[in-house]
């Protein structure tokens, strides 16, 4: 029981910090943080995603291609050029993977404003670590598991924030609904998103990506721009669009000031 529990807090920890950091602050800039919690985050994001940590940099260059190229031949994820789920998270890994390498072109427009942390990226970044952190789930497994299917879901935590990457760009552009006709295959894929913290709604995303709200229908609830508007009210972040759905009711405002690098 304690095991499940665990795989469940690490499933929306993981997944939080990568929507948090990864995609709305490092790819889209939709809000703006000292350098002091950028470390701090960066952190958050190593313990939460352990060994399948990415680095927010490489990930922000492929996720604005992906947003300029949807569903095109340099699109670096899309179930159109490789379809099924395991192949798209293939293709995706190798994208990152050249991209991370400096393998692949990019023009300077997606490098700009990205968060950079070199130094960190080099220790949590590397094969030994991502051994250490896959030894420290073994171990916990070993240690918590009261049945041996539970070993099944081994495979799925080391792997965590690649599945849920793979879950999100391939689900969400093969099945779901649409409250916007795009010429493209995003789709919402959860009317209510109690699994992926809001990133769920890939279609209102690919039609104002610099939304910082992904829900848009009033049955459609936005759980990490909910985190979002309590930390802009801590002074911890500062979204730069605030918008006025759900920021009274933790008394967010435009006049909140941040004490920026
Ligand atoms: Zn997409
Ligand atoms: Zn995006």
């Amino acid at each position: 029981m304690i095991l499940l529990l665990l795989i469940l807090f690490h499933w929306y920890a993981s997944l939080f910090f990568q929507s948090f950091f990864h995609h709305r602050y490092a790819a889209h800039g939709l809000f703006v943080m000292s350098k002091g919690w950028e470390k701090f985050f960066y952190v958050c994001c190593f313990i939460t995603q352990g060994s399948s940590y990415i680095s927010a940099n490489s990930y922000g260059i492929m996720h604005r291609l992906h947003h300029a190229h949807t569903d095109d031949a340099d699109d670096p994820h899309s179930p159109l050029n490789s379809p099924g789920f395991l192949a798209t998270m293939w293709q995706t890994r190798n994208s990152y993977h050249d991209i991370f390498k400096g393998k692949t072109v990019v023009e300077d427009k997606y490098r700009a404003n990205l968060p950079e942390w070199k130094a960190f990226d080099k220790i949590a970044h590397n094969w030994i670590t991502r051994l250490v952190w896959i030894a420290i789930y073994v171990s916990l497994y070993i240690y918590f598991a009261t049945a041996w299917w539970m070993f099944l879901f081994l495979p799925f935590t080391i792997a965590i924030g690649s599945v849920q990457g793979a879950a999100v760009n391939w689900w969400a552009h093969k099945f779901g609904y649409e409250n916007y006709k795009m010429d493209n295959t995003s789709k919402n894929i959860l009317p209510f998103d109690v699994l992926f913290w809001g990133e769920a709604y890939h279609n209102n995303h690919h039609k104002n990506p610099s939304r910082p709200n992904n829900a848009v229908k009033w049955f459609e609830f936005d759980a990490a721009y909910f985190v979002m508007l309590v930390m802009h009210k801590l002074h911890i972040i500062r979204i730069k669009k605030l918008q006025p759905q759900l920021a009274t009711v933790v008394g967010a405002s435009e006049g909140v000031a941040l004490n920026r690098v």
